[in-house]
């Protein structure tokens, strides 16, 4: 059992139902007692929720165990679409943000995988100041759990596409999509999960092993090499045709359509001929259906990038649905409230330095 918490105490909301049973056993209860306490845990509650549990057996888990739910320090609800924006403070003060989104056709949230990013991408604003540590389990699906409570909503999907970058924080990210689609806890369909990556290639094809059905949603960002690599530092040790074989190797071995995100950012990247380049880069590279999420740049003050004007953007979309590439231009939910990753976290870090 691995815990990034220093604690010799069990962080057993990160433990799967059959781990948790054992563990159950261990304190001298009923393996029952396990599936009672994993889904009180899916639903954020805390042990003195629990009043289907012994007191006695409450008291053991506070003093053995290691139980932090996330506490939600700052909470934006946008007056546009209605979608809630968190900072969920972790229990060594590390805050990391989460978002709750309303679609016509469910409620989704988005949740961070690690305080911080390394992964150096210009236009972010998660990895400004750096990775600080990667995020449990339980403080992935903490999040999911916290979202759902404060909202009192049935969460219908989860995008892993918060701050951090979950490849890079492999076994606790796979280990939540255990937790949070066990039909004892969550429930979610791994189905109506999106992991998103900036492209950490080899474990694009570890995750194509793990028989876990997730969408696979790549952060392209650009259609040569030069471009991608100014943009994104990954790109220099994995370049797009190396990511398009595992992308299409991920097809090939779970049948689930990659999907690709493409932030449009003035000038940069979003000319017609970028738009021309990437259609005839995905047909070569995938051979598979695909589908292209077109976004505008959410300015992010400290990268000095721009957004493109509305109109470059739908022509860019025009561009590559002309040449049989499936795209669309994503809808900026919260636009209202600082939705744009990161920023939220950044802020929070600049206060707590200037208390200090
Ligand atoms: N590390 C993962 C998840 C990150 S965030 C990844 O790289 O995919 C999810 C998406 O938002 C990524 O596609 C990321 O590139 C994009 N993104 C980050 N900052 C952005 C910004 N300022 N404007 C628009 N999209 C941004």
């Amino acid at each position: 059992m691995q815990t990034t918490n220093q604690s010799a105490r069990a962080d057993f909301m990160s433990m799967t139902l059959p781990e948790l049973t054992e563990y159950v056993a261990g304190l001298g209860e009923k393996p029952y007692r396990a599936a009672q306490l994993f889904s009180w845990m899916a639903k954020g509650a805390p042990l003195e929720e629990m009043t289907n549990l012994p007191a006695a057996f409450r008291k053991k888990l506070a003093q053995e165990g290691d139980y932090r739910l996330p506490v939600i320090g700052e909470k934006l609800v946008s007056a546009i679409d209605g979608t809630v924006k968190y900072l969920c403070a972790m229990n060594d003060g590390e805050c990391v943000e989460t978002v709750f989104m309303r679609y016509e056709h469910g409620t989704s949230v988005c949740v961070s995988s690690q305080a911080g990013c390394a992964m150096g991408c210009r236009f972010c604003a998660s990895t400004l100041r750096g990775k600080a540590r990667n995020l449990t389990a339980s403080e992935i699906l903490g999040q999911a759990a916290a979202a759902a409570r404060d909202t009192g909503e049935r969460v219908d999907g989860i995008v892993l596409m918060g701050i951090g970058e979950p490849l890079d924080n492999y076994d606790n990210v796979i280990r939540f999509l255990r937790l949070v689609s066990a039909p004892e806890g969550m429930g979610i369909g791994l189905r109506h999960i999106s992991l998103s990556t900036c492209g950490l290639v080899p474990r694009i094809y570890d995750l194509a092993q793990e028989g876990l059905p997730v969408t696979l949603s790549v952060s392209l960002h650009a259609s040569d090499d030069e471009t991608r690599s100014a943009l994104m530092p990954i790109n220099r040790r994995w370049p797009i045709a190396e990511l398009l074989e595992a992308c299409r190797a991920y097809f090939g071995k779970t049948g689930r359509r990659v999907s690709f995100e493409y932030t449009l950012i003035g000038g940069e990247n979003d000319g017609i001929r970028d738009a021309a380049r990437l259609a005839e880069v995905l047909k070569k590279g995938m051979r598979a259906p695909c589908h292209v999420n077109l976004i505008r740049l959410n300015e992010v003050r400290e990268t000095g990038l721009n957004a493109p004007e509305r109109e470059r953007a739908n022509d860019f979309m025009k561009e590559l649905t002309s040449r049989g590439i499936n795209a669309t231009i994503r809808r900026r939910l919260g636009s209202d409230i600082n939705a744009s990753c990161g920023q939220l976290r950044l802020k929070k870090l600049a206060e707590t330095e200037e208390k200090t």
